[in-house]
C-alpha cells in the first residue's frame, strides 16, 4: 500500500492551542492529510474529542490518540489506541507505554527552550521513534534530533506542531500502511516505515501564529 500523509503533532483549545478539535479535523482534511494525532498538553481529551467526531462524520480521516506529557525531563509524545493514565516521571512513562502498546517519542528533544529532553534521550531506553523535524523549533534542534535518531538508530518524525490550524501539515511524516487503521500506523512507526517531510512556515505564518497566540493569551487571562 502506498505512502499515507501524517502530522502526528497538533494542539487544540484542550491546551495551548487555539482552534476546536472539529476546526483541526476540518483542516486537516483540507490540506490532505490521511492521519494524525492531536497531542495536546497532559490530556488525552481533544484527541478523543476528535476522534469521536471523525467517527460520528464519518469523515475520511484517522486520528490517533496522543499526549505531550510535560516530565519531569522535558516532553514526551504519547501516542495510544486508547486513553491511559500518564506519568511525570520518565521511567514509569516509558514502562506504560510499553504496557500498553503505545508509542513514545521524544518531542523537539533539542529545543530547550520547547522543553526538550535534550541528552537525556540516550540515556534512555524504550523509544519508538524520534520526532526529528518540529516546524515550530528551531533548524539547529532539527538537525541535531536528525543526528540522534541516525545514532540511535531510531525512526524519524516530522510534524507541525499546530497551535493554529495554518501550521497543520507544513511538516508531516509519510507513512507505509497495508491498511488504514490506528494499530497499522503504530505498528508502521514501530517498524519504521516511515519518512519525515521536512517543512517550515512563512514568515508571514509565524508572525500570524504569534500574533494569534498572544490575543489567545491575552483572552485567557481576562476570561479566568
Ligand atoms: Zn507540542
Amino acid at each position: 500500500m502506498p505512502y499515507v500523509k501524517a502530522d502526528l503533532h497538533i494542539h487544540t483549545a484542550y491546551s495551548d492551542g487555539v482552534s476546536s478539535p472539529l476546526e483541526v479535523v476540518h483542516a486537516a482534511i483540507d490540506k490532505g492529510l490521511n492521519v494524525i494525532a492531536v497531542t495536546d498538553h497532559d490530556t488525552f481529551m481533544g484527541a478523543v474529542k476528535a476522534r469521536d467526531y471523525v467517527k460520528r462524520s464519518r469523515l475520511e480521516l484517522l486520528v490517533l490518540l496522543g499526549n505531550e506529557v510535560r516530565t519531569e525531563l522535558g516532553d514526551v509524545l504519547l501516542y495510544c489506541l486508547e486513553e491511559v493514565s500518564t506519568s511525570k516521571n520518565l521511567l514509569n512513562l516509558i514502562e506504560i507505554s510499553r504496557d500498553n502498546g503505545c508509542l513514545i517519542v521524544p518531542a523537539h528533544p533539542f529545543d530547550i527552550l520547547k522543553l526538550g529532553l535534550g541528552n537525556a534521550i540516550f540515556e534512555y531506553r524504550g523509544w519508538s521513534a524520534i520526532e526529528v523535524w518540529n516546524a515550530s523549533a528551531n533548524k539547529r534542534a532539527n538537525r541535531m534530533a536528525i543526528k540522534a535518531s541516525k545514532e540511535l538508530n531510531l525512526p524519524g518524525i516530522a510534524s507541525s506542531d499546530a497551535h493554529i490550524v495554518e501550521y497543520i501539515g507544513i511538516a508531516h511524516s509519510f507513512i507505509e500502511l497495508s491498511e488504514l487503521s490506528e494499530e497499522e500506523v503504530v505498528e508502521s512507526i514501530r517498524k519504521g516505515r516511515v519518512k519525515p517531510y521536512f517543512g517550515y512556515p512563512s514568515f508571514n505564518l509565524t508572525l500570524k501564529r504569534f500574533v494569534k497566540s498572544v490575543k489567545h493569551r491575552a483572552w485567557r487571562a481576562l476570561s479566568t
